[in-house]
């Protein structure tokens, strides 16, 4: 097989990529291990209202839930609210990822891509050293498929980067451990995203409970890698359950990691751009990734069809990608790394302090960024930490 460019991977970085080469006229075909896009579901499914629908029109098919904000909970209990339109980008709907990854796979089909299911890279295709495709299974059979361009959305486990000697390496601190249980129970708040933090709760990272809608949420917990260890992520959740949910039924589970390393150094090599997870794009306080994946998935699809068409796809071209990806989502996610690096050296005194400094002040309706900020001032000894935290 012959194309302009294989997308390695079709969840939301790979689809949306696909489509945007492909809306431009490349010749595009998408590569998904899997049998089924998007399942199974390793994620919460939250998602900010405002940045989804800049992308994507918003469809009752693939909206589990809508939510009013986000309730935090300190580790003593005592909550706080955020609006959905503040409170970050994992917060406004909650997905049926397995019907959304799908829509936005069919999507790049209907622009013209070619979709591969059960159709798993295996390696590059290689020239003098330079990429020329990818070695792929696709149902058990070996296939190879010539492109000038790779575009690796294959997720947190990516190989694409690693195959093309880019540094992916994520440290234990920089990758939090999650597990995830889709649980019944009639007490479930169906209007807001919960957020349970403490170092006995969940050391480095939190408790979530994101509802779904017929008294079904996803119920789950990510932990610092360099704090955990094996089994320990289900061992809390666990007892998380017993002692908040003690009548929950637990219908589904998924165990998977989230990137939380903040920009790497590159995402591009000869031939080559990574976006997604495989280019550690999602928010490293919240873990959240959807959106990021989105938005550089049609940054790197974009620069697909300008550099293919120039015939130019070295490294040094492949810099309009790395630049227009750091000017963009890439400050909020430095930002955000700072604000992970300070949060996960507080202790649950710390925590309970600062959520108790917030009693009395209109926080429902400040962006994260300008919480940061308030916390910074309500907690002096705090400031010196934060202040890289400003622009
Ligand atoms: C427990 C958990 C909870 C999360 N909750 C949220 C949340 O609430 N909100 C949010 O925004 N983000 C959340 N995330 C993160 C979010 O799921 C990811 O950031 C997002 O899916 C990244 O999209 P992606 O397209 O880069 O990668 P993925 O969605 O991981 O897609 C990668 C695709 O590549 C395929 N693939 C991999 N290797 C190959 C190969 N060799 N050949 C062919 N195909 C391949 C995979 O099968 C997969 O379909 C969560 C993650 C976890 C683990």
């Amino acid at each position: 097989m012959k194309c302009d460019l294989v997308v390695v991977g079709a969840g939301p970085a790979g689809s949306m990529a696909a489509k945007t080469a492909a809306d431009e006229g490349l010749d595009v075909v998408l590569l998904e291990k899997r049998q089924e896009i998007g399942d199974p579901v390793r994620c919460a499914e939250g998602v900010g209202k405002v940045a989804l629908a800049e992308m994507v029109k918003p469809d009752p098919s693939w909206i589990s839930a809508e939510v009013r904000g986000a309730r935090i909970y300190a580790p003593d209990g005592t909550p706080f609210v955020m609006t959905e339109d503040r409170a970050g980008s994992e917060v406004g709907y909650v997905l049926e990822r397995k019907v959304f990854d799908r829509m936005l796979a069919m999507k790049a089909a209907e622009a013209g891509a070619r979709v591969m299911v059960k159709t798993r890279a295996l390696g590059l295709l290689e020239e003098n050293g330079v990429p020329t495709g990818i070695i792929a299974l696709h149902i058990g059979e070996k296939i190879e498929i010539e492109a000038p361009l790779i575009i690796g959305a294959d997720g947190i486990e990516s190989k694409v980067g690693r195959w093309a000697g880019i540094d992916t390496v994520l440290k234990p601190q920089d990758i939090e451990v999650g597990v995830q249980f889709l649980v019944q129970d009639g007490k479930i708040d169906g209007e807001y995203c919960e957020f349970f933090l403490g170092n006995e709760i969940a050391p480095g990272g939190y408790v979530w409970a994101f509802p779904k809608g017929k008294n079904l949420a996803n119920l789950g917990i990510g932990i610092q890698g360099s704090r955990s260890d094996p089994g320990m992520s289900l061992r809390l959740l666990q007892r998380f359950l017993k002692e908040h949910m003690p009548q929950a039924k637990i219908l589904e589970m998924m165990v998977g990691g989230v990137p939380v390393s903040g920009p790497i150094e590159s995402t591009t090599s000869n031939g080559v751009m990574l976006v997604g997870d495989a280019a550690r794009q999602s928010d490293p306080i919240t873990g959240g990734g959807i959106i990021n994946a989105m938005r550089a998935g049609v940054m790197a699809g974009e620069v697909a069809a300008e550099l293919v068409q120039q015939g130019d796809l070295s490294r040094e071209a492949l810099k309009i990608y790395e630049d227009r990806w750091r000017d963009t989502i890439g400050k909020q996610i430095a930002r955000n790394y700072s604000a992970k690096e300070l949060f996960v050296t507080l202790t649950d005194s710390d925590l309970n302090g600062l959520v108790h400094s917030l009693e009395g002040e209109d926080v429902a309706n400040l962006e994260l960024k300008d919480l940061l900020k308030l916390l910074a001032r309500q907690n002096p000894k705090l400031l010196w930490k934060l202040r890289h935290l400003r622009r």
